[in-house]
């Protein structure tokens, strides 16, 4: 698939297609969405690998009632194939597929494609070269949850793609409550059963290295 997808210049029509640039991802997760929703029939699996080239040539008869592109007001979100060279190539593609060649094998399949794509955001959390603390294992792969559920997009990286910013808002309420823990009154702020779950092992966290030049002050 993904050589269908990028190129170089004097390839273009021949083994990959501008058009077919962001597809890669959507064919993906489309492939993983008509395992899911074959009930258990290999034809109607075939079926549903077949809309996927018309889908992206803006024909969405055959598509999922469920499927967005039925509403009215739907806009697509990556590139509309017009060239037929740029079909051909994914039609071909897609034929090539194992799963379509063998579709009774994957007729009750779960796809654990949001799993995998989990794992690759904890990579970008989880430091591979220091060494931590305890605390601060617990504490990096619960950063990577709370990227994850404010930022769940399932898909790979591809070449190209339509992106929308990531607003990373929880890292300020991480922040607040961090500076409050810090500054604020506790005897007024915080109840002591909170102040029982901040409390730490001294001996345990990133902090004590720090806890010589503390004394100084
Ligand atoms: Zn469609």
């Amino acid at each position: 698939m993904a050589k269908i997808t990028k190129g170089t210049r004097k390839n273009i029509g021949k083994t990959w297609h501008p058009e077919l640039r962001d597809k890669s991802a959507g064919v993906k997760t489309h492939v993983y969405w008509a395992m899911k929703n074959c009930n258990g029939n290999a034809a109607q699996l075939v079926l549903l690998l077949d809309s996927i080239v018309d889908h992206y040539k803006q024909d969405h008869r055959n598509c999922h009632q469920t499927s967005r592109c039925k509403n009215n007001d739907y806009v697509p979100s990556r590139d509309i194939i017009r060239d037929p060279t740029a079909e051909l190539l994914l039609r071909n593609s897609i034929k090539n597929l194992y799963i379509y060649k063998h579709p009774e094998k994957y007729t009750h399949c779960r796809d654990t494609h949001h799993i995998e794509s989990y794992h690759n955001t904890i990579l970008i959390h989880v430091d591979k070269r220091l060494h931590y603390h305890n605390l601060m294992y617990e504490i990096k792969p619960a950063s990577s949850v709370q990227h994850r559920v404010q930022h769940d997009h399932p898909r790979r990286q591809s070449g190209y793609r339509v992106l929308t910013p990531k607003l990373y808002t929880f890292t300020n309420e991480l922040w607040n409550n961090f500076v409050n823990l810090l500054y604020h009154d506790r005897n007024d702020q915080i109840e002591p059963d909170d102040v029982e779950n901040v409390q730490v092992d001294q001996n345990d966290t990133i902090g004590s290295e720090y806890e010589d030049s503390d004394d100084d002050e």
